[in-house]
């Protein structure tokens, strides 16, 4: 019995790559979502569809702050996503009272320390 390729049908002599039961060439290993060749990295997702690096991560967003993945509750703020524990003031590193909080060059705070840094800037012109 000989092996082929799901992607192209071909025999395969020598290397291969099985993933889930089903042997490619390497390639010819496609990421399941954008269908281009798996470079060195993937993912299984829930139905064991080979997802390249990047793909996961569009899938999978990953915590601003620690760039871990976020799979629990997370919060989505100035377009990025963040776990529950890191969304923080960028100053004080507590969490923001009520949700409130301004956005300063990309990073969060809380309005007290926005006002604090804003004075200091104001008094060192
Ligand atoms: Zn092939
Ligand atoms: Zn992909
Ligand atoms: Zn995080
Ligand atoms: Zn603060």
């Amino acid at each position: 019995m000989s092996s082929r390729c799901v992607d192209c049908s071909g025999a395969i002599e020598g290397e291969a790559v099985l993933v889930n039961g089903r042997l490619h060439h390497p390639q010819h290993f496609r990421c399941s979502t954008c269908k281009l060749v798996v470079q060195n990295y993937y993912y299984l997702d829930g139905e064991q569809n080979p997802t390249c690096e990047s793909c996961w991560q569009r899938k999978n967003p990953t915590c601003k702050k620690c760039r871990r993945f976020v799979n629990e509750t997370f919060i989505v703020a100035m377009n990025q996503t963040w776990h529950l524990n890191c969304f923080l003031c960028s100053a004080c590193g507590k969490p923001f009272p009520g949700g409130r909080f301004v956005d300063c060059h990309g990073e969060p705070y809380d309005l007290d320390c926005f006002w604090g840094l804003q004075l200091r800037k104001f008094n060192h012109l």
